[in-house]
């Protein structure tokens, strides 16, 4: 019998059999992580772990108005959250309240005239895509992955792949908001743009969103248009893009392996094709697990991270010309990305530099950044470039002219160690930032100094005196407000 074992075929289809065991029996865990009155509450990272009091679901605005006026009178403090993948703590506080809004969900109106949808804040991006693409419509502005709630994205002004709309926090056209004292109020962007503007980017620290009404566009159909472009041509290449108005859509990534390090870059570019697709199917997520075997090569760091880059710059420009509509533009995988390993996180961190300060803001990065980082503490996995036009939307203000941002994924240990290494790691990116007139995204962990905030956000301390004017007793706050607004005090 072993004699078979020697023809060729059959060794053949004992590599393709264990090939296909390994494969499917690769875990494709969820984290860990979430609201709880017996134990620790946490947000996506796990790193602040929290004792709470009280957990109420959002029902309805009446429930919500006194909830609010209940925590004024008993001196009691109030978190929202939402899908709570902010990372820093914003979600809730020590023996505080925390408002879950995912069941306050319900999509009131889709105005296929207006091209608006009206929405709860508790809704996921997910759910108004379902239920516009049946009306041939798309959001103007999301984040990339449709997972989050749209509370949460207002609230920490969201971004994607959009080049020509600005943020998300750009296209509120009215929204409902319970103030800090517990006051339900309609604002508009024609009459009351000045104070929404602290509610948009205000993280959850300016009282309740409860509902919004959002711009929306045709789902329009796109043509992949991906590139491989020279690093030191990306700032003239991006100004030609932006300049081009028939592409909709850009993003970028710029290689992180030791071989090609910050020496290689593809871009990906949707071109608008003057299709626009009516009641168009949502793509779902498919091969999770070969994207995941994928990603976890690239995590091995050193020749496997190199074979990573290569595989993916490959397949991403194999996709020329084929076309994806809008919505399924801004609705990426993202479970394949899922970290667990015990003792060690994933984090993001975000910079936001000039279009102008690009190639300089690259090559001071090369003066300092491991080129090969595999037996490093702290490790570099990716790096993605958006792109975010000037906000005239928010008073913590990320983009205070275009910016391209830059979005990493950090690797570093969970242990306060860990922390710190990587905390001296993203330091080090901040200034970068700040030495090109950079900004920094905030609803990240905390690594950066209070110094380093102020910089990077001049007007905190304006936003922190609007803050305790509009709520004298602190009922609404977090682990930013402590690790942040509150201490530019100072
Ligand atoms: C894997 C991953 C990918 C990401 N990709 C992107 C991206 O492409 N673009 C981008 O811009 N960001 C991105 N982010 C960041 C993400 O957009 C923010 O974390 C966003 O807040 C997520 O929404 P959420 O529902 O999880 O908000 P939460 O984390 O629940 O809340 C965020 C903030 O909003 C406040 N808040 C929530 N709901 C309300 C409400 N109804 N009223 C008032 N305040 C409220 C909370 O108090 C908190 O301060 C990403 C994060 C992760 C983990």
């Amino acid at each position: 019998m072993f004699n078979y074992l020697k023809k060729p075929w059959v060794l053949a289809i004992l590599v393709v059999v264990i090939a296909i065991s390994a494969f499917f029996i690769i875990p494709v865990e969820k984290r860990q992580y979430g609201l709880s009155e017996t134990a620790m509450t946490t947000d996506y990272t796990g790193l602040l772990p929290e004792k709470i009091e009280t957990i109420h679901e959002a029902n309805n605005r009446e429930q919500l108005v006194s909830i609010v006026r209940q925590a004024n009178q008993d001196g009691k403090k109030i978190s929202i959250a939402g899908v709570q993948h902010s990372q820093g703590g914003h979600t809730y506080y020590k023996d505080g309240i925390v408002i879950d809004m995912k069941p306050f969900n319900k999509i009131l109106n889709v105005d296929q005239k207006k091209k608006t949808v009206t929405v709860e804040a508790g809704a996921l991006i997910s759910d108004i895509q379902q239920a516009v693409t049946k009306k041939g419509l798309a959001l103007k502005v999301s984040q990339s992955l449709p997972i989050f709630s749209v509370g949460g994205s207002l609230s920490v002004n969201g971004h994607g792949r959009d080049i020509r709309n600005g943020s998300m926090a750009s296209t509120v056209q009215k929204m409902t908001v319970i103030t800090p004292t517990g006051t339900l109020k309609t604002l508009t962007k024609k009459a009351n743009q000045q104070e929404m503007s602290y509610y948009l980017g205000g993280y959850g620290l300016f009282g309740i969103i409860v509902d919004v009404t959002l711009s929306l566009t045709d789902n329009e159909v796109y043509a992949y248009e991906p590139e491989e472009v020279a690093v030191s041509s990306y700032e003239t290449y991006l100004k030609n893009v932006l300049a081009d108005d028939s592409i909709a859509m850009h993003y970028a990534r710029l290689s992180v392996d030791p071989e090609h390090f910050l020496n290689e870059m593809y871009v990906m570019n949707y071109k608008k094709t003057g299709r626009v697709a009516q009641n168009a199917a949502l793509k779902e997520e498919t091969q999770i697990r070969l994207s995941k075997l994928g990603l976890d090569l690239g995590r091995q760091g050193g020749k496997a991270e190199t074979l990573f880059w290569n595989m993916q710059k490959d397949l991403f420009l194999k996709k020329t010309g084929k076309t994806i509509t809008r919505n399924n533009a801004m609705r990426s995988e993202s479970t394949f990305m899922e970290y667990t390993k015990k003792g060690s996180v994933e984090v993001l961190q975000e910079f936001f530099i000039p279009i102008d300060a690009y190639e300089e803001f690259v090559a001071h990065l090369k003066t300092w950044l491991p080129k090969d980082d595999q037996h490093d503490e702290v490790k570099l996995h990716n790096i993605t470039l958006r792109i975010v036009s000037k906000d005239e939307s928010t008073q913590l203000n990320y983009a205070r002219e275009p910016m391209i941002a830059f979005v990493l994924l950090i690797q570093h240990p969970s242990s306060e160690t860990g922390i710190n290494q990587a905390k001296t790691y993203i330091q080090k990116w901040t200034d970068t930032a700040l030495a090109h007139n950079g900004t920094y995204y905030l609803p990240y962990y905390p690594y950066q100094t209070t110094e380093q905030f102020k910089a990077a956000y001049p007007q905190a301390k304006h936003v922190l005196d609007y803050k305790l004017e509009q709520d004298p007793n602190e009922v609404f706050v977090n682990h930013f407000y402590d690790n942040y607004l509150q201490k530019v005090a100072n």
